[in-house]
């Protein structure tokens, strides 16, 4: 009986390997072809200091507009193009794309700074400093402009090797933050050795604000602990003006999310006035 249920259990199980085994091969391939015929392209999600309403930067989020299959979203192809290596590739393209609009941005005379998102391979790739210095000179866009977002599991295994490539990176003038700060396990006592100047803090903890009053524990907790390190906080998906408000209270004054701008096509942000996106309570 057990025998044949484990049997069936197994058939079962290997029919969903497949299925996801095939889904990823096909997603392997279809990557290969996006990149040579350029179907990714970026978004920008404007971030706000919400005392002002002034817009102080945008996080670039890649898309990708497949002939056939429409959008697919960035969770399901960049694991894979992460696992597969065309991350470096599809990496490099984003960040001279975002440093290009940035300078345009700039060269209008607006707010102009831009923050990307980096892969763990990326991240330990030999090239990685050289690309990044290569960018900025080629766009000509001041080093402290550019904001590089990390993930704690990208910091946590081999922690100096680690600490070493941040180093690098700071030595290039550019700023580094920790993105969905909360969801890994950075020990605290290594967090003060990482050369990191932004804390972002993850959308998990501020969508149940103010009905979850343990995420606003860990909210306040995770706001003070980054201001005690010299760390600017972001508040990422921040979507009423109730968790805007918690915020200011708990003094994060940047933030990020649907409540004030979803990401904007390039031409959605040269079409609206960038500087004044809303003040809070209005
Ligand atoms: P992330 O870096 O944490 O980006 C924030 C995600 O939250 C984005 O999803 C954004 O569209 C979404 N978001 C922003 N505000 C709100 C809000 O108020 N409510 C809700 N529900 N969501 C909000 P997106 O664009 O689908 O990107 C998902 C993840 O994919 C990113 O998370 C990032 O980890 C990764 N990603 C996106 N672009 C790139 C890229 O160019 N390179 C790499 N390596 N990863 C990327
Ligand atoms: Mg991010
Ligand atoms: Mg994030
Ligand atoms: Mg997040």
């Amino acid at each position: 009986e057990a025998k044949a249920k484990g049997r069936n259990t197994f058939h079962f199980y290997s029919q969903e390997l497949n299925a996801a085994a095939n889904e990823r091969l096909h997603i392997e391939n279809e990557l290969r072809q996006a990149i040579k015929s350029q179907q990714f392209s970026l978004q920008y999600q404007p971030q706000i200091d919400s005392r002002s309403g002034k817009i102080v930067g945008y996080e670039a989020l890649i898309r990708w507009n497949h002939p056939t299959e429409g959008g697919i979203p960035p969770t399901k192809f960049i694991p894979i193009a992460e696992a597969t290596g065309l991350i470096v590739e599809i990496g490099t393209w984003v960040l001279k794309e975002a440093c290009r609009f940035s300078s345009v941005l700039k060269s209008k005379g607006y707010t102009a700074d831009i923050s990307i998102n980096l892969s763990a391979r990326q991240f330990k790739d030999a090239n990685l400093i050289e690309t990044i210095s290569h960018t900025l000179d080629e766009v000509g866009l001041p080093p402290s402009m550019l904001h590089l977002e990390l993930t704690e599991s990208m910091l946590m295994g081999d922690v100096e090797a680690a600490i070493e490539q941040l180093k690098e990176m700071k030595k290039l003038g550019v700023s580094l933050s920790i993105d969905d700060f909360g969801t890994g396990y950075s020990s605290l006592s290594y967090l003060k050795r990482f050369p990191v100047d932004v804390l972002k803090v993850d959308r998990s903890f501020v969508k149940d604000i103010p009905e979850d009053s343990n995420d606003m524990e860990i909210t306040a907790a995770i706001i003070a602990m980054a201001q005690k390190l010299s760390m600017k906080v972001v508040a990422e998906g921040v979507e009423t003006a109730e968790q805007v408000a918690f915020l200011q209270r708990n003094n994060c004054h940047i933030v990020q999310g649907y409540y004030y701008s979803a990401p904007l096509t390039e031409q959605q942000v040269f079409a609206q006035e960038p500087s004044i996106m809303r003040v809070a309570g209005n």
